[in-house]
């Protein structure tokens, strides 16, 4: 098999560098290497940053005091819940009235008659433009309960073996729950484990109670069993808040957990009164259990109501959850298909459509971290994007001196990778995602 040229780094033999830069302090490692700095209204903190043989060599205050930096920098981004395998394809699957289950329709029906092509052609765009726009990590869900279940691992694993060097991949089978139980389960289960992937699935109401149960506790028990994480789609509705996430919790009640599970979603979650969530959220703290809020989608998708716009929606409650102490991330989720019309894998798009849906606001520390370090936990990376002296070069500049003109102007941006320019867009894109042969 042969794939398309990518974007290429720069050759640069020292692979060093040296930038005048405006740092958000709550990203920056160690306080002591930049006492003095001065911090504006935004939490933007005026340092040098230097680089050499891809790693950053120091930080400190910078020199020129008097002429404050033009660009803001700000680690790669981590995307820690995508679906590369159907994103762009809308074209091919349209869902024009929006709902969740004209959605899961249409995706169905699309996942049946999925191509080699389609599914490569899905996979290769969102990682060039992923790489462009300064994501380097990324952890896509991907259907697995069809007959190209394996034929789409394979492919998955000849992707990330190209890919390596410049967006880290991390995989989550999903299927429907009760497909673990079955022989193809196991054997899913054992190829994903293999590959240090994760197990996933649905938990959305309507649901039998007690056959989801079974279900629950039986992939909670195979999961530990093969010492492999797991990341749910869990309550993504708008009735019966967290009915799913309190069947898991019941789950965890009933077996020794050792693995971590991640909670995507949870919207109907915030649907519950404070007490209720309070408690709620303490109990998932226990169970170290880590969420990934979708803003995006869940506005989209859920609280509709015919020709009625309903006020209150759906969505994780992330400052709760993160005042139980519990790890929140925020991802991108769909692009371009059935369940989400728009979107590109840009995260400076992603952060500016989430503050006013969400009220993350990049200037807290609490705003920030669910796109940077929290998502960074959520895949268990070595490197958690805080900047400082031995951390990889890794990183995006904006055009920008402020969070709001960052957030409004689509600045330029340049990408570091291992200490290396990224080169500019490509001018084709077309040339570069069509040509895939087998
Ligand atoms: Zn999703």
């Amino acid at each position: 098999m042969k794939f398309a040229k990518n974007v290429e780094l720069i050759a640069s033999p020292t692979k060093s560098g040296c930038v005048d830069v405006l740092v958000p302090r709550c990203l920056i490692g160690n306080g002591q290497d930049v006492l003095g700095a001065p911090i504006d209204k935004e939490g933007l903190s005026s340092v040098q940053v230097e680089w050499r043989d891809g790693t950053i060599r120091s930080i400190k205050c910078s020199e020129e005091t008097s002429n404050i930096p033009t660009e803001i920098l700000l680690p790669r981004f981590v995307e820690p819940h995508a679906h590369l395998d159907k994103a762009f394809s809308w074209s091919r699957s349209p869902n024009l009235k929006g709902s969740y289950q004209e959605a899961l329709a249409a995706n169905l029906n699309e996942y049946q008659f999925r191509s080699k092509d389609e599914f490569l052609f899905s996979v290769e765009k969102s990682l060039n433009l992923a790489l462009v726009n300064g994501i380097g990590a990324i952890r896509s869900h991907i259907d697995s309960f069809g007959k190209t279940a394996m034929r789409d691992w394979d492919l998955l694993e000849i992707v990330r073996t190209k890919w390596r060097e410049k967006i880290f991949l991390q995989f989550v089978a999903l299927v429907p729950l009760d497909f673990w139980q079955t022989y193809e389960g196991e054997l899913l289960a054992q190829k994903v484990a293999l590959n240090g992937d994760l197990l996933g699935g649905v938990i959305a109401y309507p649901f039998n109670k007690k056959k989801m149960f079974k279900s629950l506790l039986n992939l909670v028990q195979l999961a530990n069993r093969l010492k492999c994480d797991i990341d749910l789609h869990i309550d993504e509705s708008q009735s019966s808040p967290a009915a799913g996430l309190k069947l898991l919790l019941q789950v965890l009640d009933r077996v020794k957990n050792e693995i971590s599970i991640t909670c995507s979603h949870l919207s109907s979650m915030g649907l519950l009164r404070e007490k209720a969530i309070s408690n709620l959220a303490k109990e998932m703290a226990k169970n170290k259990l880590k969420v990934v809020a979708l803003p995006l989608t869940n506005s989209w998708l859920l609280g509709r109501k015919d020709r009625t716009n309903l006020i209150k929606r759906p969505l994780a409650p992330i400052f709760q959850l993160q005042k139980a102490g519990i790890v929140v991330s925020v991802g991108g989720d769909n692009v371009n298909d059935a369940w989400f019309p728009l979107s590109n894998f840009d995260p400076i798009n992603l952060m500016a459509f989430s503050m006013p849906i969400a009220h993350l606001s990049p200037w807290d520390r609490l705003g920030l971290s669910p796109f940077t370090t929290s998502a960074a936990h959520i895949l268990n990376l070595q490197w958690d994007g805080l900047i400082q002296k031995g951390t990889p070069a890794d990183f995006i500049l904006l055009d920008s001196n402020s969070w709001v003109n960052a957030l409004s102007e689509k600045p330029k941006r340049k990408v570091v990778v291992k200490g290396e320019f990224l080169n500019e867009l490509p001018n084709d894109k077309n040339s570069i995602f069509s040509k895939f042969e087998s």
